[in-house]
C-alpha cells in the first residue's frame, strides 16, 4: 500500500515516514502544497495523509487535484479546535480526520480502517479462488494451508489480488513495490525474482499458476 505524507514540519514528517514504513507501507513525502500537487498528478496513492496548514496554501486545495479520489483514501490532519477545517475537509471528500497531537497507534488504526473501507469493502479477508490473505494478521493461505511470504512477496500478492484479471505493467508493479525513489530500469530483475518466488510458493502449496506473463506488457493474476 502506497501512502503520501503531506507535511511541512520536517521532524514530524520524518517521524511519520519511519513509523509508517516500519508498519509495512511504501511512503513518499511532500513538504508543500505545490510538491504534493506534482506528486498526485504523476502517481496514484492508496492513501494521503494531508496536513491542512502548509506554507504555500491550505492542504484542502489538494483534494480537487487528486485524480481519482474514489480510490484514494484521504486522512486530514488538523490543528486542535479547527472545526471548520474538519467539516470542510469531510465535505470535500476526505474520509476521516485526526487532530494534532495524535498517538501514532491511533494514526495507524485510522489509516487501516480507511484502507479497509476503500479497498476491501470493509473486509479484512481478500480471497481469490483458493488464495486467501488476511490483511489484519498478514497471513496468507492457499487451500487453507498457511504459506510464508517475504514482505515484498506479500505486497505483490495483495496488489495482484486487488487487480485480479488486469494486466499490470512492470513499471506499475515496480512503482507500487518501491515507490518513485528507485531507478526502475535497474529493478526489473528483482521484480522478476519476486514474481517467480511468489508463483512457486503458491504452486508448492497446491495452488494454480495464477500469475501469468503477458508478453511485452507485464503480468496478471488470473484464475483462468
Ligand atoms: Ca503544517
Amino acid at each position: 500500500m502506497k501512502l503520501l505524507i503531506v507535511e511541512d514540519n520536517p521532524q514530524l514528517s520524518d517521524d511519520l515516514d519511519n513509523f509508517l514504513t516500519e508498519n509495512g507501507f511504501i511512503v513518499e513525502v511532500a513538504s508543500t502544497l505545490q510538491k504534493a500537487k506534482e506528486k498526485v498528478d504523476l502517481y496514484s496513492y492508496d492513501l494521503i495523509l494531508l496536513d491542512i496548514g502548509l506554507p504555500d496554501g491550505n492542504g484542502l486545495e489538494l483534494l480537487n487535484a487528486v485524480k481519482d479520489n474514489s480510490e484514494t483514501g484521504i486522512l486530514i490532519v488538523t490543528a486542535k479546535n479547527a472545526l471548520e477545517d474538519k467539516i470542510k475537509g469531510l465535505e470535500l471528500g476526505a474520509d476521516d480526520y485526526i487532530t494534532k497531537p495524535f498517538h501514532k497507534a491511533e494514526l495507524n488504526a485510522r489509516i487501516r480502517s480507511i484502507l479497509r473501507r476503500k479497498k476491501f469493502a470493509g473486509s479484512n479477508i481478500l480471497q481469490v479462488d483458493e488464495v486467501k490473505v488476511n490483511l489484519s494478521s498478514l497471513q496468507v493461505f492457499v487451500n487453507d494451508n498457511p504459506i510464508i511470504l517475504t514482505k515484498k512477496e506479500f505486497d505483490l500478492l495483495v496488489y495482484f489480488l486487488y487487480n485480479k484479471d488486469r494486466v499490470l505493467t512492470k513499471e506499475s508493479i515496480a512503482e507500487h513495490l518501491w515507490g518513485d525513489n528507485i531507478d526502475q530500469s535497474d529493478n526489473f530483475d528483482f521484480l522478476y525474482n519476486h514474481i517467480k518466488n511468489l508463483r512457486k510458493k503458491i504452486v508448492n502449496a497446491g495452488g494454480k499458476s495464477y500469475i501469468q506473463s503477458v508478453y511485452g506488457m507485464g503480468y496478471k493474476f488470473s484464475i483462468h
